[in-house]
């Protein structure tokens, strides 16, 4: 055994062992409690970054901590491989998305497999490949069948120059990210998921996810936006149509005197045909549809608006009001038209100052006088109804209800609830996703792809745009089809991909049986290990992937394809990896390795050598450059350290601060272990000791049994933590302390008895690191004597009766400073020990002839007396 730990000996060993007992593969076990611990799969960007690292390393304790006790533990790792980088990766490189992609993964599993991380590598999977989304395609058709995808127009970011369609994150200040002329929104048909039929079951079962993190659930309570109010029609003057708002304040409607549709409301168009204003109502549409139109993209410009030429009737006073189109209202929320109360509405207020409106107070703070001339804003507090007819004098709270069911009994409203999250639209006019199975004829219109066709494959051969546009629709071989129902061969098939978020949300399914091809996955494999017990991973998917899985999860339900509804029973999120930025004055950013350390704190720049600004401790990234490449770590310090330092630097679901000092640290503590194991290898005869397994009771020698005892509560303690909350580091600090404990023990000295305690210990702690530093543990669990993998023995168990001591241990402090230290009885009283403190032969050295002030005596788990002069 060579003096020093060496990762790159013994690291490629042990993954040589594992992968050649195949101590990773499961299958479904019926005689074995499942356990399924799923970390988020990766986008193949081309390298696994420390975050990554982190993320899969908490999960791979977990997993071989599960396994030691005697689970049946499903660990898949796959590819989140379609999506938008590669596209723009193979503009840049000039290169394939397909290329580039499988390259990545490929470079990216080896990385993954240097960690040493315990994958069923039989079941990866990457959701590019056909054999995947052959199966999303599938459940699209089962999906179009039964109403629950549909196609309308909506609207999407278009550059004109490079007629395409852009991304929200290709569009960057309005404008197109390749060209910068200014965006557009442009209608065009569109596919949907039909989420909000879910809403309400989506919102109430956030209740219902106790191991959830509570940030998340309200998350996600917020995105599905529950609002409860009336649902308020007004006629349109002198034409058929109606116009439906949702209101939370049906209190108000006598103080509605405008209305404001969104842009994009179907009804702006109808409105204005025809009248004086039709001229300036397209000009205006056309000039809002250059906006961002979202409820962040709002703020950036002033609140405009323009008159439709069109009045309609309020339904309480039955007054004609002025029908406006103004930019703040947004199609996709509400109903995309806003009954306008300047008096309660600050918004509201300032467009009918703007726009010479009439402002009529119908809430005022009791014992007030609003005036509606002179109010500087609009009030929007509790108050008593005033201008409101009948309800005058009431007190607008009960006027909510009583105002509803007044307009209900003439049938021009109700009570309604409004939910904030719309259908989803997973239309992509993008290359590299999967393909939407639909074929457009000129005589049937819409027609599904038969089953039998399926998968419509993405020609993966194809030459990606100079613009970024998708190539598919001028692919003649992918576009020309034959309709299905008449036989017309001049059909077209659907030239979009979907959204990539539909592969992720189900591919937790499909690793329960990844190669099966009889559907999505077989019934009895998601039986037997769905749903996920544990699932892991950035806080930045609390939204959108739960949401979008938990939905996925409802439809299979639906169609009884299983018996669940909930995708992931807990969750962790973990936190970020931060380092401090590294500023040039004449570089600017710099990597770690660009500037070279002078001092405690101080760096110059290795190019010019000015003095370096160290900025703030900030998230990781190549942006900023204050980034750490884990390939770098792995050359130095090897996998063990690597995963030791990203567990032992903060609890999982805090932000980790990068240090070098603290991966030193690992560093030392796994070779101040090796060094314990080498020192028990020369003095005792590992393979012949028997270890001790009694209660500590049985012990005779003092120190033999101080050991045994912090060796249970160390196995103790370690359980608990990470059974608990994943508190690695608090469970590594008292693995360190048994280390500590360890070293105490002269082993040239020691009797056979303690001999026979050191190897329990040693065993412990291997078994006990095992999942943290699990090529090190291996190597000294065979060194020592073990038999096998540490993967294979059960995870250790305390003894109750060998966690306390009858001793205590008494601490002598003399003015606060530590002098000496001594075992009594635990059944010792305090006086005793007050006199045996200042009989303790150092402390009457310290002492000497000063009298004695003060002696106080402070039991808590240890005694400490402090002894003031
Ligand atoms: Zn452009
Ligand atoms: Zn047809
Ligand atoms: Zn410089």
């Amino acid at each position: 055994m060579e003096e020093r730990y060496n990762p790159a000996d013994v690291e490629p060993k042990w993954q040589a062992y594992w992968k050649d007992r195949g101590l990773f593969k499961v299958t479904e076990n019926p005689s074995k409690e499942k356990y399924y611990l799923l970390e988020m799969f990766p986008y193949p960007s081309g390298k696994i970054h420390i975050g990554h690292v982190r993320n899969y390393t908490i999960g791979d304790v977990v997993v071989r901590y599960k396994r030691m006790q005697g689970y049946n533990v499903l660990h898949p790792m796959g590819w989140d491989a379609f999506g938008m980088p590669a596209e723009n990766a193979a503009i840049d490189n000039n290169t394939h998305p397909a290329a580039w992609t499988y390259e990545n993964i490929r470079s990216m599993r080896a990385q993954l497999k240097k960690m040493g991380f315990s994958y069923d590598w039989d079941r990866e999977i990457a959701t590019c490949r056909p054999e995947y989304y052959k199966w999303e395609q599938w459940l699209f058709l089962k999906m179009l069948e039964n109403g629950m995808a549909y196609r309308r127009e909506s609207f999407v970011n278009w550059c004109e120059k490079c007629q395409t369609v852009l991304a929200n994150e290709q569009v960057e200040q309005d404008k197109c990210w390749r060209c910068s002329q200014p965006v557009k929104q442009k209608k065009l048909w569109q596919w949907f998921f039909r989420i909000t039929d879910f809403a309400e079951d989506l919102l109430v079962h956030c209740d219902r996810l106790p191991g959830w993190p509570e940030k998340v659930t309200v998350m996600q309570k917020n995105w599905i936006g529950k609002s409860v109010g009336s649902e308020l029609r007004f006629q349109v003057a002198g034409m058929e149509e109606e116009i439906e708002v949702f209101t939370t304040r049906p209190d108000t409607v006598f103080g509605a005197t405008f209305m404001c549709l969104a842009p994009e409301h179907p009804l702006v168009e109808t409105l204005c045909r025809g009248t004086d204003q039709e001229q300036s109502v397209a000009a205006f549409v056309e000039k809002v549809a250059a906006q961002e139109r979202s409820l962040e993209g709002l703020e950036k410009y002033e609140k405009e608006g323009v008159f439709t030429g069109r009045y309609c009737i309020n339904p309480a006073t039955g007054e004609e009001i002025p029908v406006y189109t103004a930019n703040f209202v947004l199609m996709g929320y509400g109903t995309g038209a806003i009954m306008s109360v300047p008096c309660g509405d600050q918004r509201d207020f300032d467009f009918a100052r703007k726009y010479n409106l009439e402002i009529r107070v119908v809430v005022q703070p009791e014992g007030e006088t609003l005036d509606p001339d002179t109010m500087e804003t609009a009030y929007t507090g509790p108050g008593i109804m005033v201008n409101s007819g009948r309800f005058d004098g009431m007190d607008n709270d009960t006027a909510i209800e009583a105002i509803t069911d007044w307009l209900a009994e003439q049938g021009r409203g109700k009570k309604a609830v409004s939910f904030r999250l719309r259908d989803w639209g997973i239309s992509r006019q993008r290359y590299w996703g999967a393909p939407i199975p639909v074929i457009h004829c000129p005589d049937c219109g819409v027609v599904p792809v038969p089953e039998t066709e399926l998968p419509i494959t993405l020609p993966e051969d194809a030459n990606i745009m100079e613009k970024g546009g998708s190539p598919l629709p001028f692919l003649d071989d992918f576009k020309q089809a034959v309709c299905p129902a008449c036989g017309r061969e001049d059909a077209r098939r659907d030239t979009d991909t979907m959204d990539t978020f539909v592969e992720s949300s189900w591919y937790y399914l499909r690793y329960c049986s990844p190669r099966y091809d009889q559907g999505m996955f077989d019934p009895a494999a998601v039986k037997y290990w769905a749903p996920v017990d544990q699932y892991i991973g950035g806080v930045e998917h609390a939204v959108l992937h739960l949401l979008y899985s938990r939905y996925f999860m409802r439809v299979l339900h639906h169609f009884n394809m299983i018996d669940f509804k909930e995708p992931f029973t807990r969750l962790l999120t973990q936190g970020m990896v931060c380092k401090e930025t590294m500023t040039c004055p004449e570089h600017g950013y710099l990597f770690p390795e660009q500037a070279k350390k002078t001092g405690d704190d101080t760096y110059v720049c290795t190019r010019c050598g000015k003095d370096v600004e160290v900025g703030r401790v900030i998230k990781m990234s190549k942006s900023k450059k204050n980034v750490v490449d884990p390939n770098e770590l792995m050359e130095t310090y090897g996998a063990d350290v690597t995963r030791l330092f990203c567990l032992f630097a903060a609890p999982p679901e805090r932000d980790l601060e990068w240090s070098e000092d603290g991966v030193e640290g690992s560093n030392r503590f796994v070779n101040r272990v090796w060094r314990l194991a080498l020192a028990c290898m020369d003095t005792i005869d590992t393979r012949q000791v028997t270890r001790f397994t009694g209660p500590a009771g049985d012990l005779k020698n003092p120190d033999a049994k101080a050991l045994y005892i912090k060796t249970h509560q160390t196995i103790q303690k370690v359980t608990a933590d990470i059974e608990e909350s994943f508190h690695f580091n608090t469970a590594i600090a008292a693995v360190m302390e048994l280390v500590n404990a360890l070293y105490t023990i002269d082993l040239d000295m020691a009797d056979a008895e303690t001999k026979s305690v050191v190897l329990a210990a040693m065993d412990s702690m291997v078994l006990l690191l095992s999942p943290i530093i699990p090529h090190f543990c291996e190597e000294v669990f065979e060194k020592t004597g073990g038999q096998g993998s540490v993967l294979e023995q059960p995870w250790p168990k305390h003894r109750n009766d060998s966690l306390e001591t009858d001793e205590a241990l008494v601490v002598v402090q003399v003015n606060g400073k530590l002098r000496s230290r001594f075992s009594v009885a635990a059944d010792t009283g305090d006086d005793v020990i007050k006199q045996m403190a200042l009989a303790d032969e150092k402390i009457v050295r310290h002492i000497q002839d000063q009298p004695v002030k003060k002696i106080i005596l402070i039991n808590k788990k240890q005694i400490l007396v402090n002894i003031v002069v």
